[in-house]
């Protein structure tokens, strides 16, 4: 753990295991309530002096981690390829997109600015003061274990707040290198903290009691956020949430469909499927279902799964085995309410692969919304394929689930393009475009899947307070 500036160990320890092998990989502090609380207290000493750097100052700091961890690129998409199974393209990739964050908000540090308001008297003066929230407390997620932490990391200490964070269970040791990159960037004693732990729900209840912490960032499922929001409601604390989605992957008639089915097939099964963008119902016109099927059945097949330290593969393991087992579960209902397996369908064990925890990248088509597919979020490699007729029918099953993060639509016509954009309730909508995602672009969604956005100017506003002043002159 990383507490006050110094390197700490806690009362135990717990082990991290590489979810391809089996195998253990480390054993990492275990932290306790105790450790969350004297880590609030030295984030709560470090903040007046960090807030009150100058934002060049703040900004300085951010843009030498974020020139450490692009030195440190390969090293550490290996221990993220290790600890939590995706290839290691894959990765390199996700440091890339973690350290984008470093940069972005080293950048907008330095835009911060208030606003003076015409007042309604000739001898007053408004003008609006953005100030930091304070303490923070992050709970980060295992299936992006750099970038959902510097998301929440670099716009919380480039608003001037100082942050405790708590990296999930399996897959500390990407946080911990983070930090080892944070403290290398001489960010002062206390600014950041790292507290790992392999029970998460002691320190979750430190971080929403505890009165110096004043604002509460979370990625991670829908129900753990939920009560996150309800803990910290008690002290009216800030809260961020980014939960679950269950994202439609839209396909109309005037789209190209082997053009469509290459894009779904590249997205749906990014990070096996472990995603909460990832495209959980793929509806296509009835016209063009064939071919669309056709050409995305081919080339899931051709899907690799295994060790994603070895070449040529693009499926990973999942997380543990029950995240094996829901996936299991979900296609297995498919099939008894009457879809159709395209291909996959079962674990992976040859060659190894049942010491890990692996399914077969999966295509179901004909399913239907009394299937259990059709309203949990999967994350893992299944792909549901569902036919409709207008488009009408399309929004309506499309938005019919109380996520709203991600939806994707495939259309050449530029009206229809424009229509599916506003009427989808969705947070992030890409448009024949299967990655709309960006440090400088605000993530997030609506409805059960969170509050607040991360990224772009949006994710720094979530680390601010807005305050008038009134002045007679
Ligand atoms: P998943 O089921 O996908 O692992 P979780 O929401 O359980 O999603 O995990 C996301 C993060 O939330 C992890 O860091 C995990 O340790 C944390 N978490 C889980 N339960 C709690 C809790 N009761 N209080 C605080 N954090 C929690």
């Amino acid at each position: 753990m990383y507490i006050d500036g110094q390197w700490a160990k806690a009362k135990g320890t717990f082990e991290v295991l590489n979810p391809a092998t089996g195998e253990k990989i480390a054993d990492v502090p275990d932290g306790g309530r105790d450790d969350a609380a004297t880590a609030i207290a030295a984030a709560d000493r470090a903040f007046p002096a960090w807030s009150n750097l100058t934002a060049y100052q703040r900004s300085a700091y951010l843009y030498r981690a974020y020139q450490i961890m692009m030195e440190r690129k390969e090293d550490l998409a290996r221990t993220m390829t290790e600890e939590q199974g995706k290839p290691l393209r894959a990765a390199r990739n996700e440091v890339q997109y973690g350290a984008d964050f470093l940069l972005w908000y080293a950048e907008e540090a330095k835009r911060v600015y208030g606003e003076t308001i015409p007042a309604p008297r000739a001898d007053q003066r408004f003008i609006v003061l953005h100030q930091p929230v304070g303490v923070v407390a992050a709970v980060t997620p295992w299936n992006y274990p750099v970038s959902m932490i510097t998301r929440k990391v670099a716009p919380a200490l480039a608003a001037g707040c100082t942050i405790v964070l708590k990296p999930a269970e399996a897959t500390p040791l990407c946080a911990i290198e983070i930090f080892k990159i944070l403290a290398e960037a001489e960010i002062p004693a206390g600014v950041a903290n790292l507290v790992t732990a392999a029970d998460p729900k002691p320190i979750g209840e430190e971080f929403v009691s505890n009165p110096a912490v004043r604002k509460i960032t979370f990625t991670g499922s829908t129900g753990v956020g939920k009560m996150l929001a309800q803990g910290a409601a008690e002290q009216m604390k800030r809260i961020s949430l980014e939960l679950g989605g269950h994202a439609p992957f839209l396909v109309f008639d005037d789209a190209n469909p082997q053009y469509a089915a290459k894009g779904a097939a590249l997205v749906k099964f990014l990070n096996t499927g472990q995603a909460c963008i990832s495209p959980n119902r793929i509806f296509v016109h009835k016209s063009i279902v064939e071919p669309f099927t056709e050409e995305f059945i081919s080339r899931v097949t051709r899907l690799r799964g295994g060790n994603g330290m070895e070449d040529g593969i693009s499926i990973g393991p999942l997380v543990n085995e029950a995240a094996v087992d829901k996936v299991e579960r979900q296609v297995n209902d498919a099939v008894e309410k009457g879809a159709k397996i395209g291909c996959g369908g079962h674990r992976l064990i040859d060659d190894g692969l049942d010491k890990g925890h692996f399914f077969a990248p999966t295509v179901l088509t004909g399913v239907t919304p009394d299937m259990l597919i059709y309203r949990e979020e999967t994350f893992g490699p299944v792909a549901p394929i569902i036919a409709f007729d207008d488009d009408e029918t399309a929004i309506t099953m499309a938005n019919d689930t109380h996520y709203g993060l991600a939806a994707y639509v495939y259309t050449q016509n530029i009206s229809r393009a424009h229509r599916m954009f506003e009427r989808l309730r969705f947070g992030i909508v890409g448009i024949n475009d299967i990655n709309p995602t960006g440090a400088a672009a605000p993530f997030g969604g609506m409805k059960e899947s969170g509050l607040g956005r991360e990224g772009g100017r949006e994710g720094i506003a979530e680390y601010l307070e807005t305050k008038l002043g009134g002045f007679s002159v």
